[in-house]
């Protein structure tokens, strides 16, 4: 069960109208609108929504699909997949382990070591680069 739970009136609140579509309702931004496609910075990515923190700007790697792209999440158990069937496709859900979040979509497409894709929206992202730790 997510730590943070709240009503859609109180993420609707704290939330852009297009943080809260992709966020609480799985909404997708459009490819390259978003922000962090190009972003090399060194830092932290949190969850837009609840501020856990969910990738290392050491696994982002630029895939051209016009999404923020990560080989990996920043540690274990901090998102979460589902099963995802809508569209017609069958996705692999990511969500936020801490608030349950909407992130994006995992493929097992990408770049080594892991070989996984995370693709996820910029707008469920909020990089900080004070806070990074170590490397
Ligand atoms: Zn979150």
């Amino acid at each position: 069960m997510p730590k943070i739970s709240k009503t859609d009136q109180e993420w609707r609140a704290e939330l852009s109208p297009e943080q809260f579509e992709v966020l609480r309702h799985g909404a997708t931004e459009r490819p390259f609108s978003g922000q962090y496609v190009n972003a090399k910075e060194d830092g932290t990515y949190r969850c837009a929504a609840c501020g856990a923190e969910l990738f290392s700007s050491d696994t982002k790697f630029d895939s051209g699909t016009g999404w923020p792209s990560f080989t990996a999440a920043a540690a274990e158990g901090t998102v979460i997949t589902h099963e995802d069937h809508s569209y017609g496709m069958r996705r692999v859900e990511v969500r936020c382990a801490n608030c349950d979040a909407h992130l994006g979509h995992v493929f097992p497409d990408g770049p080594g070591p892991t070989g996984m894709r995370y693709c996820i929206n910029g707008c469920a992202l909020d990089l900080d680069t004070e806070g990074k730790s170590g490397t």
